[in-house]
């Protein structure tokens, strides 16, 4: 007779035997010498695999909507090219592995709020502001591209002298009547405050983002709105201003172009008709 306790342990026993013979099974079923060239993978081995978070940069094609920007002297609207061009850059710069997004991706008016609102969200490494120039002081050897700069961030100081390269090195080999400002070049511009003059820079700023304002070329310039309208010239711009923002993301280049800027008035930038901002 058995009793309780011992039917216990022995219940205890005959299925510790039975665990290890299950676990030993699996070895007694393999042959003695195995010829099977598949791979051995130790159960500790684990394969990891590091995704790199893609950089995000937010492109804000200048204007839309009721609101043109500058206009050339044959009717090229300044917000027809800048969102071309910031679309060919950001498709350049996808195929880099890099998630850019536009703050407008059609024809119409944001504001300034809403346009850095709709960046911040999305943490950019980079935000860059696309724009055509007008009123030049005169004929210049070269294109007067001009970028601007967030006045106390050495990071925008940085991309903007990169993309200033970039730009003025991409519209050079192009023929063309060229005109620009006596302080073309990287530079900043600040309001009667001392808060960066461009409200698109000053906001971008209060929300810790990097940033620069590219004027490319001058639409108001015979000369350089016929370039204006040329796939070619518009390709080169985009090119310039993925390669610029690569170059910002992957490289310590420091840019350069930089100019002293002349004063100018730092009073309110001139704004178009009340924009309806589409929803989030
Ligand atoms: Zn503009």
């Amino acid at each position: 007779m058995v009793g309780r306790a011992a039917r216990h342990t022995l219940v205890v026993w005959v299925a510790a035997i039975l665990l290890l013979a299950g676990c030993s099974s699996g070895s007694a079923d393999r042959p003695e010498s195995s010829t099977s060239t598949a791979p051995t993978v130790s159960p500790t081995s684990t394969v990891t695999t590091t995704v790199l978070p893609r950089p995000v940069v937010v492109l804000d094609p200048g204007h839309g909507g009721a609101q043109p920007g500058a206009i050339g002297p044959s009717g090229l609207a300044e917000k027809e090219v800048n969102l071309d061009v910031a679309r060919r850059a950001a498709v350049a710069l996808l195929a880099e592995g890099v998630d850019a997004v536009l703050t407008r991706d059609g024809d119409h008016c944001e504001t300034i709020g809403y346009r850095v609102a709709f960046a911040a969200r999305r943490r950019p490494e980079v935000f860059v502001s696309i724009h055509h120039n007008a009123d030049p002081d005169g004929p210049s050897d070269g294109p007067g591209s001009e970028t601007y700069f967030q006045y106390r961030s050495a990071e925008s100081k940085r991309l903007s002298g990169i993309l200033y390269e970039e730009i003025a090195a991409a519209l050079r080999p192009f023929a063309a009547e060229w005109v620009g400002d006596t302080d073309a070049g990287a530079k900043w511009r600040l309001n009667d405050r001392d808060g960066d003059y461009y409200g698109i820079l000053r906001l971008a700023g209060e929300q810790g983002m990097t940033a620069s304002l590219v004027e490319l070329a001058f639409i108001s310039n015979p000369s350089e709105e016929a370039l204006l309208r040329l796939d070619d010239v518009r390709q080169a711009e985009a090119e310039a201003l993925a390669r610029g923002i690569l170059r910002y993301l992957r490289t310590p280049d420091p840019g350069s172009g930089f100019t002293i800027p002349y004063p100018r008035s730092s009073g309110p930038s001139t704004s178009g008709p009340r924009c309806t901002d589409p929803l989030p």
